[in-house]
């Protein structure tokens, strides 16, 4: 699963692997996950769809690719299906485990035995 990119930057003439930029900080999305479920999620996706590989010299966006991917690679949407997907299963395994609970055992022989009684 290695990827092998070469770029161009027209800006100011680098040429080499560009460097992945995400906008944002991880921190604050860690946070958001940890206490604000569904603002996490958000944050995440935004994050994912303002990443670009960029110019390591001068951070220029629009680099020149030169060598295309060697891999293919799901997109960031994908990934946060599956991660929802996942919690959602979870989720419900321990939902399941707490509300299954064994009904008292009811005695009908012995409920007759002091009815007649
Ligand atoms: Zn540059």
């Amino acid at each position: 699963m290695h990827e092998v990119i070469l770029v161009k930057c027209p800006n100011c003439g680098y040429e080499g692997s560009p460097k992945t930029f995400a906008p944002g900080s991880l921190l604050l999305e860690i946070f958001l996950w940890i206490f604000f479920l569904v603002p996490g999620v958000i944050y995440s996706i935004w994050r994912m769809e303002g990443k670009y590989r960029g110019c390591p010299q001068c951070q220029f966006r629009y680099v020149i690719r030169k060598q295309e991917e060697v891999t293919t690679k799901h997109s960031g949407i994908f990934t946060i299906l599956m991660v929802i997907i996942t919690l959602g299963i979870i989720a419900l395994i321990i939902f399941f485990a707490f509300s299954v609970t064994e009904p008292p055992p009811d005695k009908p022989i012995l409920n007759k035995l002091l009815n007649l009684e």
